[in-house]
C-alpha cells in the first residue's frame, strides 16, 4: 500500500476535479473530467453506467488520473513572453479502476465524494439512483508529485 504523505494529500483535497487519461481499443488516448472523492491511497469516482468510457475502462481499467491546483500566472517583466510562467502543484497517480458493486460499500463512496465538494459526512440515497450509478475506486499503484513556483 502507498501512504500519501500530508502535502501530497493536500494538492489533492485542494482540486476541484481530476482528469482521468485512459485507452481505448484502437490504442488512442481518451481523458476527461471528473468529480472525485479520495481516502488513503484511494480515489473514488462515480458515473453514468453506460457510455464511451464505461466500455473503455471495462475493457481497460488502467489509468492515469492528474490533479492540479494553484494555478498562478507570474511574469519577470510584463513585456517579455519567456519571463511568464505558470505556478502549480500537481499529482499523478496510476491505477486500475475496480467497479464497486456492494450497495452498502457504493452509499460509502457516494458520501466520500460528497464530502470533498461539501464537507458534508452523510447524505441520504434513494435506492433505484444507488442501483443505478457506478462506483468505480482506483487504489495506486504509482504517486508522483510537483509544485512548481511554490
Ligand atoms: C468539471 C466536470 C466534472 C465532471 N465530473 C464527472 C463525474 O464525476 N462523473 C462522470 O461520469 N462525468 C463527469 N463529467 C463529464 C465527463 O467528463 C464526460 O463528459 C461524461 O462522463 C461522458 O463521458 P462518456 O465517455 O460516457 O461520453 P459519451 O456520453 O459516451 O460521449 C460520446 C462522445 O462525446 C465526447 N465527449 C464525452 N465527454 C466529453 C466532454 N467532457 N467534453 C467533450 N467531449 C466529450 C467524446 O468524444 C465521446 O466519444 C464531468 C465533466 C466536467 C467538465
Amino acid at each position: 500500500m502507498i501512504t500519501l504523505t500530508e502535502a501530497i494529500e493536500e494538492i489533492i483535497r485542494e482540486c476541484e476535479i481530476c482528469n482521468i487519461g485512459m485507452v481505448d481499443a484502437e490504442n488512442m488516448p481518451y481523458t476527461l473530467p471528473f468529480n472525485f472523492g479520495f481516502e488513503w491511497d484511494t480515489v473514488y469516482l462515480h458515473s453514468a453506467p453506460t457510455g464511451r468510457k464505461i466500455e473503455i475502462l471495462r475493457a481497460n481499467p488502467n489509468v492515469c488520473i492528474s490533479f492540479s491546483t494553484a494555478h498562478r500566472l507570474y511574469h519577470q517583466s510584463e513585456s517579455v513572453a519567456c519571463s511568464y510562467g505558470m505556478k502549480y502543484k500537481s499529482v499523478l497517480i496510476k491505477g486500475r479502476v475496480e467497479f464497486v458493486e456492494d450497495y452498502d460499500e457504493k452509499v460509502r463512496i457516494l458520501n466520500i465524494i460528497m464530502k470533498q465538494y461539501t464537507g458534508r459526512d452523510e447524505y441520504s440515497y434513494n435506492a433505484p439512483a444507488v442501483n443505478n450509478v457506478a462506483v468505480m475506486k482506483v487504489i495506486a499503484s504509482s504517486v508522483e508529485a510537483k509544485a512548481f513556483g511554490y
